[in-house]
């Protein structure tokens, strides 16, 4: 781990504690700094602050003072679920007192090299799937990031025989400074999070800053066939590797019907890849590239490739049984997520969806309904659901209470050669507490009635 003199004897904030903030106090208070710690959940509730105070730290829970930068505060680290309009966050900008999120300070005490992935879909899948690749080719690589183990931590441990393969999330790219990723990706750019954001323009900037202070000794991999993306890798300054899945190409990395190709020669067959679906081929792609920019041997990329069965939770293939293909996909919590992983069929459908009704249309999934041998559903959206079903015309579309009958019912309507989706399209919380645990539910479900 790097020392960074800078934070030595400085006085620090770490606001919003969470996974993050908890880890990232600790390390700045092992490094010397004097680190005083805020989160709005009450001090009785709060564990992780109950720890710190143990530690040392100073601990001020239940909100967030106005009066607390008075203390003169040289850096805040800051949750990225925070947004910058909280009052605290505006107040400091406004004095002049940086704000990082945590992945920034895991960068500068970093002694491993990072891969960074970012983009509004697919961050999971790619991140994971470089993790494989470069496992397989013994690369000692560690995950990171957005994906659920905190980078700060992560980094703490690194050292210079590593690679740290990190998820970004928007809300943690925008309070990047320094944060170099020696190869970077841009999966996509797509309306998300405005609820956060400024505006569009401030959210796809956040995303902009994965490769901001990368130089031509850095990569970027950036979807070549989004006009936004190639407008941000103009401005990049490191090498550019484009990918396209729906043409071969010269340079870059690229895929037609049936080959994927590095540069225009040929690599592997798209046969050999087991994930389903255009936007897998996405994330298939940026991976191979990454993994080829960092010396993984194509061996090592096909075998991961040929294996790899999807995240959990996303369009993940759970098991065969009957002559069915079950697959979870909880994570399709909107229309868009739910499109991507019909499109990914060419096989008739029984589709399981429903969930917490947001309002929002499912017109987008019209063009994909004539492989829908059937729609099961249930949950808040039912009456939308059943009307959307009928007035498209599923031949079979049926309203019942919960996950477990939806799935009953999806087998006995299937038939040999079927693929039976749960893509719910819709948030869980209405019955479940968690995208995770509803995906669970169903693959409990679905081993219990084909005992498997
Ligand atoms: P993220 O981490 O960005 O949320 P995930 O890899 O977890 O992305 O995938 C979430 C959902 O988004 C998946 O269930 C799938 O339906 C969809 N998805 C995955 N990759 C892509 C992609 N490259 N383009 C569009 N949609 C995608």
């Amino acid at each position: 781990m790097k020392q960074l003199p800078f934070v030595y004897h400085k006085k620090i904030l770490v606001l919003g504690l969470a996974k993050s903030g908890t880890v990232a106090a600790e390390l700045l208070h092992d490094l010397g700094a004097f680190v005083t710690v805020n989160d709005s959940k009450p001090f009785e509730q709060n564990e992780n602050a109950q720890y710190l105070l143990t530690k040392g730290l100073t601990v001020i829970c239940g909100s967030h003072p106005e009066d607390l930068l008075d203390e003169g505060f040289n850096l805040i680290v800051k949750n990225p679920g925070i947004p910058y309009t909280n009052s605290v966050v505006a107040e400091a900008i406004k004095r002049g007192i940086p704000v990082w999120t945590e992945v920034e300070l895991a960068y500068r005490i970093s002694d491993a090299p990072m891969i960074g992935i970012t983009g509004s879909n697919g961050k999971t899948t790619t991140t994971t799937l470089i993790y494989e690749m470069l496992n397989h080719a013994s690369k000692q690589p560690l995950i990171a990031g957005n994906i659920g183990t905190v980078a700060s931590g992560v980094a703490e441990k690194a050292t210079a025989d590593n690679t740290i393969v990190m998820e970004l999330s928007s809300f943690q790219l925008m309070g990047t400074e320094q944060l170099k990723p020696k190869i970077s990706v841009l999966m996509n750019l797509y309306e998300a999070h405005l609820d956060y954001h400024k505006d569009y323009q401030e959210y796809t900037d956040a995303k902009f800053n994965i490769t901001k202070m990368q130089d031509e000794n850095d990569w970027f991999v950036y979807n070549a066939e989004q006009q936004l993306v190639q407008d941000y890798a103009d401005k990049s300054q490191a090498q550019k590797v484009p990918f396209y899945v729906s043409k071969k190409t010269a340079n870059g990395i690229s895929a037609d019907d049936q080959f994927v190709y590095w540069n225009g020669e040929q690599l592997f067959e798209r046969s050999i890849i087991a994930l389903r679906g255009k936007h897998n081929l996405e994330n298939v792609l940026a991976a191979t590239a990454v993994a080829i920019l960092s010396d993984c041997s194509l061996e090592s990329i096909k075998f991961v490739l040929q294996t790899f069965q999807g995240v959990r939770h996303r369009t993940q293939f759970v098991l065969e049984s009957d002559g069915r293909k079950f697959y979870n996909d909880s994570k399709a919590t909107n229309t868009l997520a739910t499109k991507s992983a019909l499109e990914g069929f060419s096989e008739p459908v029984v589709w399981i969806a429903g969930g917490v009704d947001r309002g929002h249309s499912f017109d987008q999934l019209i063009p994909y309904l004539p492989n829908v041998r059937a729609l099961v559903h249930y949950g808040e959206t039912a009456e939308r659901l059943q009307k959307f079903g009928e007035e498209n015309h599923i031949p079979f579309v049926k309203r019942v209470s919960n996950l477990e009958e939806a799935t009953r019912l999806a087998v006995e309507v299937s038939e040999k050669g079927d693929i039976i989706l749960l893509s719910p399209a819709c948030a869980s919380w209405d019955q479940y507490e968690s995208f995770e645990i509803r995906g669970d539910e169903f693959i409990k479900v679905v081993e219990s009635l084909t005992n498997n």
